[in-house]
């Protein structure tokens, strides 16, 4: 009897043990790291094995850095992008594994629905603008601040040479082949952020612990799951004008990525104009559509999508079609936009409107 009292005891304890760990609400964790030349900052919440933080945090960063080494990186010789760009006008086809494939299939119709004015084959002109080497709003220390008295702006003459490599129509791409033309250069930096956002998410699905999670890679952002007391997750909308304040935030569930261009992300000033790093494709120059500021949210639709990689083509596309043009290729693909014209007026879809709350006022 004895022996069956302290089984049973023992029993209810455990039970008490497992309600109680069943109770705990998730706990939160926070990780800035830095990786693709930018800011990645994680907030996620785990219940049950809350020791997996470190095990979580840690494979978002690998997963990041190993997309740029693998797949994207237009300067490590290690990646996929590296090689097409390395045997452009060689003649030589080129099979691309199934995943740059893919990536580059969604960017080609993204080209084509905005009419060209997202173009992935840009890299011989970003090149020569030298865009890499202009500080970036979130930069993560690796990128130089070019001193303004020494940037040279292009020629026209350097940037015709250049558009004539650029146009994702000369490009030949037939399924998974691809052979670039002489000098073109496949340029995937208007999406890398996004694409990330959705490796990322597949790293969180994988997470039996994560409840919740908010990422942002160097501004990119992807809402994942839900916060323990169930309210929506918050994202700034940075202000145009003022980066150091916001124009309002975004008031949306898990499951979204939400992605800006901004002309105050990449740029340099000489004589007071300012060349930013949103080039039009159809003339070689930094995009002049009236346009400071796009915010492209886009709803998880299923686990397989590419939310990240469009709302970050699409955040380009609309930055340089301009307002109207803008607000109906975003429609087009489903997605929300948020735009910031020159003179300060807000332009969204009739769906961003119940999710975004201006600064200092009420809904
Ligand atoms: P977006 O509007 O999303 O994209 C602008 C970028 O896309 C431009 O910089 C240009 O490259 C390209 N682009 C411009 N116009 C167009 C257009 N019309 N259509 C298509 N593409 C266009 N930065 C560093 O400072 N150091 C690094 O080491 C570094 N490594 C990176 C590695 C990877 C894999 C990626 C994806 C980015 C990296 N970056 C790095 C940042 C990169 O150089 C760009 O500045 C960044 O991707 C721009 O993102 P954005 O959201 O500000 O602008
Ligand atoms: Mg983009």
């Amino acid at each position: 009897m004895k022996k069956y009292l302290q089984k049973m005891i023992g029993i209810l304890l455990a039970v008490c043990i497992l309600c109680c760990g069943c109770n705990r609400q998730p706990q939160m964790y926070q990780k800035v790291d830095t990786a693709m030349g930018t800011i990645i900052s994680q907030t996620i919440y785990l219940s049950g094995d809350t020791t997996a933080a470190d095990t979580v945090t840690a494979e978002v960063i690998s997963c990041i850095n190993d997309l740029e080494k693998e797949y994207l990186s237009w300067r490590m010789d290690s990646s996929e992008l590296y090689w097409i760009n390395a045997k452009a006008g060689s003649g030589q086809l080129l099979e691309m594994s199934d995943f740059l494939t893919n990536i580059v299939k969604q960017c080609q119709n993204v080209y084509v629905a905005s009419d060209g004015a997202f173009d992935f084959t840009l890299g011989s002109v970003a090149r020569l603008w030298n865009i890499d080497s202009w500080a970036g709003q979130f930069q993560g220390g690796s990128t130089v601040n070019t001193s303004q008295a020494v940037y040279r702006i292009p020629t026209r003459e350097e940037l015709d040479v250049a558009m004539m490599a650029v146009g994702c129509n000369l490009s030949n791409i037939d399924g998974s082949y691809i052979n670039l033309p002489e000098r073109m250069q496949l340029d995937l930096g208007a999406v890398g952020k996004g694409i990330a956002l959705d490796c990322v998410k597949q790293v969180l699905l994988q997470q039996e612990a994560v409840t919740g999670a908010v990422i942002s890679v160097g501004g990119s952002i992807l809402t994942y799951g839900s916060k323990p007391d169930g309210s929506l997750w918050n994202v700034g909308i940075v202000d145009p004008f003022d980066t150091a304040h916001s124009i309002g935030i975004l008031t949306i569930p898990g499951g979204c990525s939400i992605s800006t261009s901004g002309d105050y992300e990449r740029y340099v000033e000489v004589d007071g104009v300012r060349y930013h790093h949103i080039i039009d494709p159809a003339t070689g120059y930094p995009a002049d559509s009236g346009v400071k500021s796009v915010t492209i949210l886009l709803k998880d639709n299923n686990v397989d999508s590419y939310e990240g990689l469009f709302s970050d083509a699409l955040s380009t596309a609309c930055f340089v079609l301009g307002v109207d043009k803008g607000l109906g290729l975003a429609e087009a693909f489903g997605a929300e936009a948020l735009m910031v014209d020159s003179r300060g007026e807000i332009h969204m879809t009739e769906g961003m409107e119940s999710y975004f709350y201006l600064s200092n006022a009420e809904k």
